[in-house]
């Protein structure tokens, strides 16, 4: 198997990034016709997703409660969570089936699956009743092709594009908040992870672009922007630019609240501590993956920083940024791992006392160097493992959202609980969710609520008017 080492990504840094405005009006063809989306994997999936629905509502389609109203399907796919591809495949059989039942249905694959060359020659022999297929850096393509004459698939995946799409349209999920793309790609190249490979080199949007695209979030009575990338504080690397400095730009549009995800730790500059401790709209919440607490797993992860590292950068966010909450993600039962390496782990938690985290079992993903690493863990002991580590995390989220009982704190409030009609939930500036005992009127503002239960994973309160 080829795999890129690290000399691809100084290389694939010396390339130009090209500046793509789309200015495309398409007619409504398919009026009367329904669309099913289904969206796997992390929020750039999401909000990639958010494209899609958008180009096909713009073609005539509308949204499909039940697949089987449907005329065409998208799976938008995920290549980093393990049994995705089982999942997906799943999926197909449900569609093939339906394909064979109804008259002109479409099937369409998108995302980071199909940047991956042996998926794409299993769609094209196993799967071949697939009709579109499109990769992570060309969506915009997807009318195109939904407007040619499909007798014969479509396959049309640019990999690792120089190319920055501007002027893409939305169709949010959200009226409330919105994902707003700074960053393209990643050149990491964490061992363990596929990103670099599916979603090409590092790319940063223009600056009065993202700049502009938030004012007009505010101006539609947007309330919260999520800045994402793949790893925002590479921002600007490419094109001379910071993301502190876009950070400033965000924060004084006039948006009421911005955050952003996610930080790699190697490259979080004391600039964007100062931006953040600044500007009292961005809010005090920073995800900063640690993923090990040993610096023999670090390496071998290529990951960039130790231990001790990430203690200091810690320690000055927690002085810096008044109230700030810190969450991370954290790999156990990496290829290597020792009791001893599991144990540092523990103690950087125990050190931090991260607000949450994601927690995963390593899982080789193929394409990446660490699927060829020897992982002599057995399960059992990776879940033992995750298991302790869990009660751990849970213990400091607890104990963190318990500091907050009794104050009253700032909600955005997003919507209806899933639990209970009648209570609302929304997010503090920690990005701490809140239930609260209120009607749907208040959905859309910032409220002010008293704590009134903390739990792990939640806060209950009560709606201060
Ligand atoms: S920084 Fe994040 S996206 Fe990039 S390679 Fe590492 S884990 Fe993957």
């Amino acid at each position: 198997m080829h795999l890129p080492d690290l000399s691809i990504a100084k290389e694939r840094g010396k390339k130009e990034n090209k500046y793509i405005t789309l200015n495309e009006n398409y007619q409504k063809v398919f009026t009367g016709q329904k669309y099913f989306l289904r969206t796997y994997g992390c929020q750039m999936n999401v909000h990639d997703s958010e494209a899609i629905r958008s180009y096909l509502e713009v073609l005539g389609y509308s949204p499909a409660e039940d697949i089987n109203d449907a005329n065409i399907v998208v799976l938008n796919t995920c290549a980093i969570r393990e049994n995705a591809k089982d999942k997906v495949v799943g999926f197909l059989g449900k569609c093939k089936y339906l394909k064979k039942m109804k008259d002109n249905f479409k099937i369409v694959l998108a995302g980071c699956m199909c940047e991956q060359p042996d998926f794409i020659k299993e769609v094209q022999t196993k799967y071949n009743y697939v009709d579109i297929v499109i990769g992570t850096h060309n969506i915009h393509d997807l009318p195109k092709l939904l407007l040619q004459d499909l007798d014969t698939q479509k396959i049309e995946v640019y990999s690792n594009s120089d190319e920055v799409i501007e002027g893409i349209k939305y169709k949010r999920d959200s009226e409330i908040t919105a994902w707003v793309n700074i960053q393209l790609g990643c050149d990491k190249f964490c061992t363990y992870c596929i990103v670099p490979y599916t979603r090409g080199r590092e790319r940063s949007r223009k600056k009065e672009s993202i700049i502009e695209e938030v004012k007009h979030l505010v101006n539609h009575g947007y309330k919260e922007v999520a800045l994402l990338g793949q790893n925002v504080n590479a921002y600007g690397k490419d094109i001379n630019e910071k993301f502190s400095d876009l950070l400033e730009g965000v924060a004084k549009t006039g948006i009421e609240r911005v955050r952003f995800v996610t930080s790699h730790p190697w490259n979080f500059t004391d600039e964007m501590i100062d931006v953040i401790s600044k500007y009292p709209n961005i809010m005090p919440y920073i995800h900063l993956p640690i993923q090990s607490g040993s610096d023999k797993i670090l390496k071998k992860m290529n990951r960039r920083y130790t231990k001790e590292e990430y203690l200091e950068l810690f320690s000055k966010m927690k002085e810096r940024i008044p109230n700030v909450a810190i969450t991370t993600d954290i790999i156990v039962g990496f290829p290597g791992e020792t009791e001893e390496d599991f144990e540092e782990t523990l103690d950087i938690v125990n050190k931090c006392q991260f607000d949450g985290a994601y927690t995963f079992v390593f899982s080789p993903r193929i394409g990446t160097p660490a699927s060829l690493m020897k992982d002599d863990t057995p399960i059992n002991i990776k879940e033992e493992r995750l298991h302790r580590l869990n009660e751990l995390v849970n213990k400091y989220s607890k104990l963190n959202n318990q500091k907050l009982l009794n104050k009253v704190v700032e909600v955005l409030v997003l919507g209806v609980s899933e639990k209970d009609n009648n209570k609302v939930y929304g997010y503090t500036d920690t990005m701490k969710l809140v239930n609260i005992k209120g009607s749907k009127e208040i959905i859309g503002s910032i409220i002010k609520v008293k704590i009134t239960d903390a739990k792990s994973f939640s806060l209950d309160g009560e709606y201060i008017k």
